[in-house]
């Protein structure tokens, strides 16, 4: 069996920039959440995507987290959420007790569709906060997003988790919005093993959310709290493989394109697989390739037939008004994210890939797509 190809792996520099910070971490044993690196990454960080600030925590869903709460958000509130994406980015409003209203996806960006949104707050006028998230690092159309929610007067918190790099008419994805959260989990294009980042360019909320981030002690001499407080704050170990993981970040971008771009040479001509929507707007940082299959082949097939060579393969997200545990909330639809979830494959985008892994796994589709056609042939 040749070595596993993963969907997305974690990456460190050729130079090991993350150990030297996690060794002077050591050498300071600054061994806990505060520190230098929790310091100058938040900095970093900021400065990269230029904001004003950032507060990094234990994971994205905990920025998503903060999110809301500095969003106001709380028992009783109604907040619109994407339906197509990861659970992370709905659970959180459930923490606050409020209560989500899942809004369709747009063919043309595979993100929240504005039309839906609207619709959604004439229903709702008086939602707080929009969660809207940018999946696979295609931006949503987040200008005339931002426009809707302004008309309503919601605040709007962008779920980039998957688009650190991403660009939207020149700037980057998670600084439209009042607030945006990037995730360094394992899978991302950049990783801290397990981390998040909430950013604004509000500093006086993001000090807030570092103050609840750490159990909400208020400035007194003993422990005294005057507000619920969450244990969410990064380590500054984890911090340093951050500092190391941004100086090769754009790096990682320029291979994820490259991955992109071999699979469209050797799939492109394929009658029967469709590629990510290209907005000439958008300038994705490509996390994850993904196709759509139409005509006799499905998902599972090309799934299946890659897992038998020990390549990693992924369903593109079950949209949350489809899932058992959130069906029960008001939902605004249009079939896009049903279609997409039916028809959608993430393919490997291993950073570690070469140019000839890439043209193994095109291989296996493209025999998957005319073994499916031939048969049919036969049957007919
Ligand atoms: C990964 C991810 C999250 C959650 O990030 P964690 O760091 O794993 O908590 C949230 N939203 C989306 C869209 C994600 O892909």
């Amino acid at each position: 069996m040749e070595k596993r190809i993963y969907l997305s792996s974690p990456h460190m520099s050729d130079e090991n920039y993350e150990l030297h910070y996690i060794q002077d971490a050591f050498n300071k044993n600054w061994i806990t959440t505060a520190g230098e690196n929790v310091n100058e990454f938040e900095k970093e960080l900021a400065h990269s995507v230029n904001v004003k600030s950032a507060a990094v925590v234990s994971s994205g869903t905990a920025a998503i987290h903060l999110a809301l709460l500095a969003a106001g958000v709380g028992e009783g509130d109604i907040v619109f959420c994407q339906s197509l994406t990861f659970a992370a980015t709905a659970n959180p409003i459930l923490y606050q007790r409020a209560t989500p209203v899942f809004i369709d996806s747009d063919a043309a960006t595979w993100n929240m569709c504005p039309k839906l949104l609207e619709e959604a707050f004439l229903r709702y006028p008086n939602v707080k906060a929009v969660i809207v998230v940018h999946l696979y690092g295609l931006s949503a159309d987040i200008d005339e997003i931002t426009r809707v929610c302004t008309k309503y007067g919601a605040v709007v918190i962008e779920d980039a988790a998957e688009s650190l790099g991403t660009t939207y008419k020149g700037q980057p994805s998670g600084t439209h919005g009042k607030y945006g959260i990037y995730s360094f989990n394992g899978n991302k294009i950049i990783t801290t093993s397990g981390g998040g980042v909430l950013i604004s360019n509000d500093e006086e909320r993001i000090e807030k959310a570092k103050f609840w981030s750490t159990q909400s002690k208020d400035p007194a001499l003993f422990y005294q709290h005057s507000e619920l407080g969450f244990n969410y704050r990064m380590s500054n170990i984890t911090a340093g493989i951050g500092r190391g993981q941004l100086k090769v970040l754009d790096e990682r971008v320029a291979k994820k394109r490259a991955i992109y771009e071999w699979y469209k040479r050797e799939l492109g001509e394929l009658e029967d697989i469709g590629f990510m929507p290209d907005n000439d707007w958008n300038a994705p940082n490509y996390w994850l390739s993904c196709i759509t299959c139409s005509g006799k082949v499905r998902p599972i097939d090309i799934i299946e037939a890659l897992e038998a060579e020990n390549i990693e393969s992924r369903f593109i997200w079950k949209p949350m008004h489809l899932q058992p545990f959130f069906e029960r909330y008001d939902y605004f639809g249009n079939g896009t994210s049903d279609q997409l979830f039916e028809d959608g494959v993430c393919l490997p985008s291993d950073t570690k890939m070469t140019e000839a892994d890439v043209e193994r796994v095109a291989a296996i589709i493209r025999r998957t797509v005319i073994s499916k056609n031939e048969k049919l042939k036969l049957i007919s």
